[in-house]
């Protein structure tokens, strides 16, 4: 047994992690998360279609990463283990990349196991930590990798679970002002801009239930990488970028994927 404390589930109110969980497919959630993701989905069934592109695009964009040198990856709101995971395409790439995983919430904590099983050659490490606390995710992060080389750090799915009065944007800048020039960002985010009104109304009801979701822009979502050279082809829906590192997600083409993903490399 590992000396950690029992780790304390809150089935009384959905989390985002549960529920994305079963848009996958997962069975790492409880009734509240089904019930909520059922109201999601009511409003907007593709919501398992944006599941699996956000996740197809880690993929690709893992991927790509790996094999332009990157060999340090710091993950941020890692979510429930769904293989394969980043460390296994990162490692599948470069057998010694180091990876470290960070969330929030106590249920990815249990099922962290699943995410360490990396590479001898490489490193894979769980830190439970908080994304509104970065520095304690830089001093968890700090014991793995060297932050004199870079240093791919993702927020996939994660910022629009972050509002602007925890202030995201400058929490992107704190994290990432610890990062040598050459790192990257990674991010995907959920938007308003396509379909508004679907979009107002699953702010609210996730709101009610206790869950923030702080839909932005494309403008916003550029400011992100302000200091940073976008990669080609820059701010994209996050199935087009790259589509040739990965498979199509069946059912992407049929209708809007209202999101967004970029990687940019740190000046
Ligand atoms: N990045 C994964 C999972 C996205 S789901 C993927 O794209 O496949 C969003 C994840 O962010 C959840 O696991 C949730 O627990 C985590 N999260 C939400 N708020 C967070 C915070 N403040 N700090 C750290 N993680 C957070």
């Amino acid at each position: 047994m590992s000396g950690r404390p029992p780790v304390e589930i809150d089935t009384s109110r959905p989390h985002p992690a549960r529920m994305y969980d079963w848009y996958l497919g997962g069975k790492d959630n409880y009734p509240v998360d089904e019930a909520m993701g059922r109201q999601m989905l009511a409003l907007d069934p593709r919501v398992p279609v944006m599941a699996r592109v956000n996740r197809a695009f880690m993929h690709r964009s893992t991927r790509w990463l790996a094999q332009n040198g990157v060999r340090q990856f710091l993950d941020i709101g890692t979510g429930i283990p769904t293989e394969p995971n980043l460390h296994q395409i990162a490692q599948e790439v470069a057998p010694d990349a180091r990876v470290v995983y960070c969330d929030n919430d106590p249920i990815v904590l249990a099922h962290a196991a699943a995410l360490l099983r990396g590479t001898p050659e490489g490193r894979t490490e769980y830190l439970q930590a908080d994304v509104r606390d970065p520095g304690a995710v830089m001093e968890g992060a700090r014991k793995v990798l060297d932050f004199d080389r870079p240093v791919a750090l993702s927020l996939i799915a994660l910022l629009h679970f972050v509002s602007d009065a925890d202030g995201a944007h400058d929490l992107v800048r704190r994290l990432t002002a610890e990062l040598p020039s050459g790192s990257y960002l990674v991010v995907t985010h959920a938007t308003a801009d396509f379909t508004p009104e679907e979009s107002k109304a699953a702010t609210e009801k996730l709101k009610a239930a206790g869950v923030t979701l702080a839909l932005r822009s494309r403008e916003e979502f550029t400011r992100f990488f302000d200091g940073f050279d976008l990669v080609a082809p820059g701010v994209e829906v996050p199935h087009q970028w790259h589509p040739e590192l990965g498979e199509p997600v069946p059912g992407q083409d049929d209708g809007v994927i209202p999101g967004y993903g970029a990687v940019a490399r740190k000046v």
